[in-house]
Parts: structure tokens; C-alpha cells; sequence
């Protein structure tokens, strides 16, 4: 029912993977603690309100994924006053008519925000409406060892971090302490509430009962997965009678034709963009991925060691100290080294058993509860204020 249910609008953008999965995990969340009680709507700021010259930022991210040193210069774009704040500027100019609307349309009752680029301009489009006051907004930080300032407005009401590293950004960009949470990044429940066993799941997915190495590059399958699964594929041939390697490509269909097409000398499972990613992360031993921070949050939940190839600079350089430094994995960006690295270990099982446990230690599978819950506290405390006027009125 439109008039009793509140309204939870969580703004995104399809950059990556890891932020849609976050929205995906908190909408989870939501609705089962609050049945029955919530309308969640997920929307993409930048492709499905702003649209325009912003309509391919997923596309563009993409680009410069595989181009890092682009990436870099955009990252410490953003970063520096004058040129952050002339685009911030120009993107108000282009869209706030269109993110006013999108309010009016959508008239939550709370926002929540997952991405570093959908804090500033809804935050100051709420603000030029006169009703900021009146609905309460909170960032998510969906990064784990770094993360980018962007992320970080002082005008939130709550803002989660995952982590000590990023609480201490958030301190540095001049969040008060007193808005800070600290619980972990939301993760999908099919990751913390997954009973079966390895040998359960690698059945239901037609996989052998031998060790198994998942090979994720991302949503987009960063580039560099061939390389390594064909590291890893040589090395293991070599060195195991039986192994097997499952690569989820994900939206990099390019990748998965061309590792499809190829000859394995072991046992290979070639997949595009997957939805039941707990399943293959359950059905493995290992995982070896670029440094997401989805991607490390959900396989430390699963208990899974964490073998890193390569990482974004500055957003996702601090993960590889986090994943190091806590004992749950190592980074190696020579994919002979890796895959030589990755075999020692398969031989000292007792290693990555001791990994395996670590990994479980430092997972937060309770994030998800802790995150949804304080955001539907402060939801019930702006019960008795009145919602945004209906799209009706607007002129
Ligand atoms: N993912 C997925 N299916 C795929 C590939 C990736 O569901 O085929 C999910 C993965 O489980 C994780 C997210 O996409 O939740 C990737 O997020 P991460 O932060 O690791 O990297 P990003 O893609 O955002 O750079």
C-alpha cells in the first residue's frame, strides 16, 4: 500500500559490479527485517535520472578500468578542489532540474546512497527543495582499504564504513565521529545464510570433487583474467593429476568467448556474468580475483583464501594491504609467480586451511542486519513528518 509502506530510495550506478550487488544486499536486508513494510526502489542516479552526457559512465568505467593510468588521472581528478569542483558544478547545471523530479517522482521517505558520485548533487538538489530536513540521508561505503573523498559529505546523517581504514578517510574528509558506523559492507545474504557443504554445491553445479580455483575478475572481468587462468591452467596440469579451474567472466563476453574457445589441459569452467556467485565461491578452495572489495568481503564470508592479481589504483590499492595484512591471502601481479605461489600452498594444505579460518574470522556476515537496521531506525524517527507533495503537484 503506497500511503503505509516508507519509501527507501538507494542511489547507485552500474560502475563495476560491487555497488548494484550492495544495493541488491541492503534490499535483502530490508525486507527481511521489515516485511511487508518497505517500498525499496534501487535506481542508477547517473543512467536512469541524470542521463545525458552522464548516460555512459558504466561504459566509460569500464574503458578505464582497462586502461589504469587514465583511471588514475580521473581518480585524483575527483580529488583535487578546483577540478572537482568545477565538474560538480557542471553536473548540477545539467541535471538538477531532472534529480528534482526524479524526488517528486519517487518521493522517498529516505535516502540511501552506495556510490562515491551520488552524495553531492542529491544531497544539494534536496537542500534547493527546502525538504533535506525532512528526509534523512546516509552513505554506505562500499570500499574496504581506500576510498575515493567523493564518498564523504558532512551533511549525511550516517555514514557506514566497512572498515578502521576507511573510518579513518572518513575522519580526514571531516565527517563528524559522531555519524560514523562501523559494521562491514553489505553482502548479499546468499553469502551468510549458504548451509551446504563444498561437495553439496560443486554437485548441483555439474563441478568434480577435486580442489577447485575460482578465477573472478569483477563485474566487468577485468582484463589480465586470461592471463592468469592460463598461468594457472599450466602450473596446475603440471603439478596435480586432478584440479579443476572454474572463470567467471562476468559482462566481459569478449573474455568469455575467447577462454571458452580455448583448450584447457585441465578441467575448465567458462562462465559470463553469474547470479549465484556464493554458489561457485562455496563449490572452491580458493578464490583469485583483482581486488574488488565486493568480491573480498563475500569470499571472506565464505572462508575462502584470497590470491590478488591486480587492483585500481587508488580505490582499490588500500585493499591489497587489507587482504595481506589480515592473513586471509597475498597479492602477486606475475601470473607464473602467482600461479606458482597459489600451488606451494595447495601443497601445504595446513596453510590454507589456517587461511581459510582467518578469513572467516575477518568476514562480516552480520553487516548486512546491522547497516538496514540503523537506517530503519532512523526512518521511524521521521514517521510523524510529512512525505514530499504527490507527482500531481508538481507544475
Ligand atoms: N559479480 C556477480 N557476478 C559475476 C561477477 C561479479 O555477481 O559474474 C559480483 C561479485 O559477486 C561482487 C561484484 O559483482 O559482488 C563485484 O564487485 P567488486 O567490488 O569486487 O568489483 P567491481 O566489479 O565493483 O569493480
Amino acid at each position: 500500500n503506497r500511503n503505509t509502506k516508507r519509501r527507501v530510495l538507494i542511489l547507485m550506478s552500474d560502475t563495476g559490479g560491487g555497488h548494484r550487488a550492495s544495493a541488491e544486499a541492503l534490499r535483502a536486508a530490508f525486507e527481511d527485517l521489515y516485511p511487508g513494510q518497505l517500498d525499496i526502489m534501487i535506481v542508477d542516479l547517473w543512467t536512469q535520472i541524470v542521463k545525458g552526457p552522464f548516460r555512459n559512465l558504466p561504459k566509460q568505467y569500464m574503458f578505464l578500468q582497462r586502461n589504469p593510468t587514465l583511471w588514475k588521472l580521473t581518480w585524483f581528478y575527483g580529488v583535487f578542489p578546483i577540478s572537482r569542483c568545477i565538474t560538480e558544478e557542471f553536473s548540477y547545471w545539467i541535471a538538477h532540474e531532472r534529480v528534482k523530479k526524479a524526488f517528486l517522482m519517487y518521493r522517498p521517505d529516505i535516502v540511501v546512497s552506495v556510490h562515491p558520485l551520488c552524495q553531492t548533487l542529491p544531497l544539494r538538489v534536496l537542500k534547493d527543495m527546502g525538504i533535506r530536513e525532512r528526509i534523512p540521508f546516509v552513505t554506505v561505503v562500499t570500499d574496504l582499504g581506500s576510498a575515493h573523498p567523493l564518498w564523504f559529505h558532512r551533511d549525511v546523517d550516517i555514514c557506514f564504513v566497512p572498515t578502521n581504514r576507511v573510518r579513518d578517510i572518513a575522519r580526514r574528509c571531516g565527517i563528524s565521529i559522531h555519524k560514523i558506523r562501523q559494521y562491514g559492507l553489505p553482502v548479499r545474504p546468499a553469502f551468510w545464510k549458504e548451509n551446504r557443504d563444498k561437495f553439496a554445491v560443486r554437485n548441483e553445479l555439474g563441478l568434480e570433487q577435486v580442489p577447485t580455483i575460482l578465477i573472478v575478475g569483477g563485474g566487468d572481468g577485468m582484463s589480465g583474467v586470461g592471463r592468469i587462468a592460463r598461468a594457472l591452467a599450466c602450473r596446475l596440469s603440471e603439478e596435480f593429476s586432478d584440479a579443476q579451474l572454474v572463470i567467471i567472466c562476468g559482462r566481459n563476453i569478449a573474455l568469455q568467448q575467447e577462454l571458452s574457445g580455448m583448450r584447457w589441459p585441465l578441467p575448465v569452467y567458462v562462465k559470463g556474468f553469474v547470479n549465484n556467485m556464493s554458489e561457485w565461491m562455496t563449490a572452491s578452495d580458493c578464490i583469485v580475483t583483482k581486488a574488488g572489495p565486493g568480491t573480498i568481503a563475500e569470499a571472506l564470508i565464505r572462508g575462502l583464501p584470497i590470491f590478488l592479481y591486480g587492483f585500481l589504483p587508488g580505490q582499490e590499492a588500500g585493499n591489497v594491504p587489507f587482504v595481506v595484512e589480515n592473513g586471509v591471502g597475498f597479492f602477486e601481479s606475475d601470473p607464473m609467480r602467482l600461479a606458482n605461489r597459489v600451488i606451494q600452498l595447495f601443497k601445504e594444505q595446513s596453510h590454507l586451511v589456517q587461511m581459510s579460518i582467518q578469513a572467516k574470522n575477518v568476514g562480516r556476515p552480520l553487516a548486512t542486519y546491522q547497516i538496514a537496521g540503523d537506517i530503519c531506525d532512523l526512518l521511524w524517527l521521521q514517521r510523524t513528518k510529512p512525505p514530499i507533495s504527490s507527482p500531481l503537484e508538481v507544475s
